[in-house]
């Protein structure tokens, strides 16, 4: 029997809520596997945490994620609970720059015409993942000190060759799976750090000749994105480019709820939906689990073991299966479902 460690971080808002369901589901596919068994254990992380203890990151709970085989986080920090000099809590920021979890993946998919604002897209005609460079880019310098009588600010958009090259490597790895093309999203027209990114991009690009490759401005990528999401396959991209065209790319597909993620680093991987801690929904018991109950079958298939691949396929299945009937949406898809509903209706189908 193989067990698996997972540490499970909920966090605040809406984590705990979306976390909950998707541990259900994981339950129910470890039921029926014969030679894997999950043993999860809970850590107190973010805003909460902060104000009992004055860490929203504990040294017991990063220990954890670091030694666990990988980490299921609903979501950290409120807009209400900051530092002192005024910063919102970012723990899972920390988390990702300091196990390494350099490949943001942000897998797009659409899973009913009804839940898209475009229309003439029906169901799997936009399918793509971003891959967001996690640990440089324009976040680089967010933890430098601000003089606050300065009478200005700035940030660094820091781009490393090694930080470069291994984004494009798993950006083109990803895309030779799917048998597709890789596009690339910079600002190389205007920023020398862009330049630089491409040029890497494009070095990575010659051990691919079996990729398409394309090439895009980041303005011009929020334009196409709206215009012909189906034309996109695999996108890579710096820090902060990922972190804004992966809530448009949300918006295509239903919304903040339907977007799963995982930070994944060298052996060492995290598993989190793409929303925050939507403080404005939480405790109504209406948030989608959707997201997490994806990033789950994310975590499944990376652990990359033939039951947990199988068992990622079917939560897929599942979902998919679920969510081709309208009467099965929550309030955010315009439906009248709660959060626990539906993860009773996805972890039934698996
Ligand atoms: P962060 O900066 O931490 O990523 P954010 O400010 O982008 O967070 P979110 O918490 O992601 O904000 O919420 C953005 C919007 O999406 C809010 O209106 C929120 O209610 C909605 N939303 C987010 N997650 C869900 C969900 N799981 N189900 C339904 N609505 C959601």
């Amino acid at each position: 029997m193989k067990t698996f460690h997972i540490a499970v971080l909920p966090g605040d808002g809406i984590g705990g809520e979306v976390v909950a369901e998707a541990v259900k589901v994981l339950r129910a596919v470890e039921a029926q596997m014969t030679g894997v068994a999950f043993d999860l254990t809970e850590h107190s992380v973010g805003a909460a945490e902060y104000l009992k203890n004055g860490d929203p990151l504990p040294a017991s709970a990063f220990a954890a994620c670091r030694a666990a085989d990988a980490v299921l986080l609903g979501a950290m920090g409120l807009p209400s609970v900051r530092w002192p000099d005024g910063k919102e809590l970012t723990p899972q920021i920390d988390l990702r720059e300091r196990l390494d979890l350099y490949c943001g993946l942000r897998p797009i998919r659409l899973y009913h015409a009804a839940h898209c604002p475009l229309k003439n897209y029906g169901a799997g005609e936009i399918d793509f993942v971003i891959f967001r460079e996690n640990c440089e880019g324009l976040f680089s310098s967010r933890l430098a000190p601000r003089d606050p009588a300065a009478d200005e600010a700035r940030d660094t958009l820091r781009i490393t060759r090694r930080g470069a090259e291994r984004i494009c490597q798993a950006a083109f790895r990803e895309a030779r799976r799917r048998h597709r093309k890789v596009t690339l999203v910079d600002k190389a027209n205007v920023l020398p750090s862009m330049v630089f990114f491409r040029e890497v991009f494009d070095s990575v690009a010659r051990h691919y000749p079996d990729v398409e490759t394309e090439r895009v401005y980041v303005d011009a990528m929020a334009l196409y994105l709206v215009q012909r999401p189906h034309t996109f396959d695999v996108i890579v991209t710096e820090n902060m480019f990922g972190d804004i065209l992966s809530d448009l790319a949300a918006g295509l597909i239903g919304g903040m709820g339907m977007a799963p993620s995982a930070d994944i680093g060298e052996g060492c991987a995290v598993f989190q939906p793409s929303h925050g801690t939507a403080p404005d929904i939480a405790g109504k018991g209406i948030a989608n689990p959707i997201a997490t109950i994806l990033s789950l079958a994310l975590m499944l298939d990376w652990l990359d073991h033939p039951e947990t691949k199988a068992a990622a396929k079917r939560i897929n299945d599942a979902v998919e299966a679920v969510l081709a009937d309208p009467a099965n949406r929550t309030r955010d898809l315009g439906g009248a479902l709660s959060t626990t509903q539906m993860g009773d209706l996805v972890a039934a189908r698996c």
